[in-house]
């Protein structure tokens, strides 16, 4: 049941502009039904984000590939991802590129997805509890940066450990509850913004819970 679903996805992801065949393969590699709670294991691999703890979500699996395909990736590529969450976007991208570096401000979200990339075996991603709008500067610059919750407007902080030639994705306000996937390029010259789709996120909020 479950492989037919993933296949359905995987389809509909084609379906949907996915081409880029390295993602699409990960993300047939990553058990998504690990990372989703048990009340909702029967939509796991449909194409719908879903509620985790702490009053957060698991991204849409296109949305997932859409924001993964615009970073174009390669294995010699570090990133820094803003919003761990279950861990699922992490875990796609830990595929992908040499290493991962992700942040998260709930403590309780962070140890279940470090308990799931153990589970995976994945050993090439480093995680920390923190405020991610501030970026991780001991370990900048990266060549790549992905924001998984939507910023107020574009995240300079993190724009500036983006290395030259390195690509950003974030999920930014526009108007009233609407939000739009912006791809920043860093170059010599500058950086380039380029709008990519409408998204609904979960926000951006600075500093840490207080039970963090
Ligand atoms: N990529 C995740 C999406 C999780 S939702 C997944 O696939 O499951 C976005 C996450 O960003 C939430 O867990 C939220 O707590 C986190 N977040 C929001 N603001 C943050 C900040 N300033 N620093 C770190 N994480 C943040």
């Amino acid at each position: 049941m479950q492989d037919q679903r993933k296949a359905e996805l995987i389809l509909g992801l084609r379906n949907q502009g996915i081409r880029d065949m390295k993602v699409l393969e990960a993300m047939e590699r990553v058990p998504r039904d690990l990372f989703v709670a048990e009340p909702f294991q029967n939509r796991a691999w449909a194409d719908t984000a879903l509620p985790i703890a702490c009053g957060q979500t698991i991204s849409q699996p296109y949305v997932v590939a859409a924001m993964t395909q615009a970073l174009d990736l390669n294995d010699r590529c570090k990133v820094l991802e803003i919003g761990t969450g279950s861990g699922y976007q992490t875990a796609v991208l830990a595929q992908l590129c040499r290493r991962v570096y992700t942040i998260e401000r709930y403590r309780s979200l962070l140890r279940e997805a470090e308990a799931r990339f153990a589970a995976l075996k994945l050993t090439n991603v480093t995680s920390m509890v923190g405020d991610g709008s501030k970026g991780w500067p001991m370990q900048a610059p990266f060549d790549r940066i992905i924001v998984t919750a939507a910023a107020p407007e574009l995240p300079q902080a993190l724009i500036a450990q983006l290395a030259v030639g390195g690509v950003m994705v974030a999920p930014v306000d526009v108007a009233q509850g609407d939000q739009e996937i912006k791809r920043i390029t860093r170059s010599d010259s500058g950086v380039r913004v380029e709008s990519l789709m409408r998204v609904r996120f979960v926000p951006l909020v600075e500093g840490l819970p207080r039970d963090a």
